[in-house]
């Protein structure tokens, strides 16, 4: 049973990759996330985790999060 495997939308394989691409004329990368065998990107994600950036920042603040 292969149920919870992600699919490729377009060519119904699965198995994915990570890449850190840099989209012309901006200053900032991005992670794509794609399909290994026909490069169609499926999500993204900000190369600087904003959640840990937070976390941190919280830390040298002294603040917690938990509450
Ligand atoms: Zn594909």
């Amino acid at each position: 049973m292969t149920i919870s495997t992600s699919k490729c939308p377009h060519c119904q394989k699965s198995g994915f990759e990570a890449v850190t691409e840099e989209p012309k004329g901006s200053n900032f990368k991005i992670i794509f996330i794609r399909c290994q065998l026909c490069k169609t990107v499926v999500g993204t994600l900000e190369y600087y985790n904003s959640g840990s950036l937070i976390h941190k920042l919280a830390k040298k603040l002294n603040i917690n999060l938990d509450y």
